[in-house]
């Protein structure tokens, strides 16, 4: 995992210099390097920052995630011990939208957060007090089911990236440019280790994507929670099949930028690999559902009927509220490529929002 001492504050020359003393780094490496700089050292969220993410769009967004986990934890009997426990939590908004809904079901379980930015970490701490922080899964609790949660977490991870041409394989790697970097096809691979290339629909000239963290995270979760009980809902944008190419992309300030300036000044991102972690997942133990769009997961959870509730409770609020549940839901903003994935432990129920 990426470490948590603040980065250097000129990221681009740390980069220059690595590259000058060790070759081209891996798409992997230079996206690991931009994201722990990135955000260590801003908060990046909302309309003044880089991007907005759902439970910054309304609160319907976590209360009903809330919801679904007050549901899956009352079904398993109530397991007094079980842990709250979020990936990347930002700025802790989902978490404390989840804990209010899942307290009116009688589930308040203690707070483990994931995160790595230590200004991240103080805004979490302002938002919820009783947390306690974790580096990486590794120090979770390894006795207790765990109800997990992971938004816009995935996509942050690095991922490596591999291209075939007419003479095979070769990792995608980045090397100086001017001022600036370039992504350019390394060494050829030798022959034998294209065998160890994620085992995709190959297209001829197209590009293979894998972050090898998040699927060894996904893995641990599920094993995790084989061995102890719980469930983890995880909410990206992505695709529920392998092979959908070069996915890599920047945003800064609500708009798409070029990935290979400006390391760390931008949000780098991957779209994730349903397929990939359901796998790694599997593997673990543990059922899975979906990935379902994440407009029909909130519908089926209530979202209409939440909406209108609260559109009830504060009249003057109606268009905000209404233009929210359309933004999280419509299948032209965030309803489709957003999707939700659930891994389930073995003997907890079939979860709500994955039917049909
Ligand atoms: N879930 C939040 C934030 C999403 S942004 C929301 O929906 O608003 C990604 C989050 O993951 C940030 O909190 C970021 O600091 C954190 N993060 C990124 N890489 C990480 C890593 N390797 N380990 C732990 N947290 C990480």
């Amino acid at each position: 995992m990426t470490n948590t001492n603040p980065s250097p504050p000129d990221l681009a020359a740390a980069l220059r210099a690595r590259i000058a003393a060790e070759g081209p780094i891996s798409v992997a490496d230079y996206m690991a390097a931009a994201n722990a700089h990135y955000y260590a050292t801003r908060d990046p969220f909302g309309a003044a920052g880089d991007f907005v993410t759902a439970p910054e769009i309304s609160q319907m967004f976590g209360e009903l995630i809330g919801l679904w986990l007050a549901d899956m934890w009352q079904r398993a009997g109530r397991p007094a011990d079980a842990r709250y426990v979020e990936l990347g939590p930002g700025r802790g908004t989902l978490a404390a939208d989840a804990l209010r809904a899942m307290r009116g079901a009688g589930l308040t379980p203690p707070i483990e957060l994931v995160e790595t930015s230590p200004m991240l970490r103080d805004a979490q701490q302002a938002a919820l007090p009783a947390a306690r922080w974790h580096d990486d899964a590794g120090s979770l609790p390894g006795n207790a089911p765990l109800l997990i949660v992971a938004n816009e977490f995935f996509d942050a991870l690095p991922a490596r990236q591999w291209l075939r041409d007419g003479d095979g394989w070769h990792e995608l790697v980045v090397e100086m440019a001017g001022d600036g970097f370039r992504r350019v096809p390394g060494p050829l691979l030798r022959e034998g280790t294209a065998g160890l290339l994620p085992s995709q629909e190959h297209r001829d000239g197209g590009i293979v994507e894998l972050s090898e963290v998040s699927t060894a995270i996904a893995g641990g979760l599920a094993g995790r929670l084989a061995r102890q009980g719980g469930v983890a809902l995880i909410v990206d944008y992505g695709h529920a099949r392998h092979g959908q190419g070069d996915t890599l992309q920047a945003v800064s300030r609500h708009e798409f930028a070029d990935p290979w300036t400006a390391p760390g000044e931008q949000d780098l991102t991957v779209h994730v690999d349903f397929e990939a972690l359901g796998d790694a997942a599997r593997g673990e133990g543990v059922r899975v559902f979906g990935p379902v769009g994440q407009g029909a997961f909130l519908r089926a959870m209530g979202i209409d009927l939440r909406a209108a509730s609260l559109a009830k409770a504060s009249p003057g609020r109606t268009e905000e509220i209404v233009a929210a549940r359309e933004r999280l839901t419509a299948a032209d903003q965030m309803g489709r490529l957003f999707k939700v994935m659930a891994l389930v432990a073995p003997r907890w129920p079939v979860p709500e929002g994955f039917q049909g």
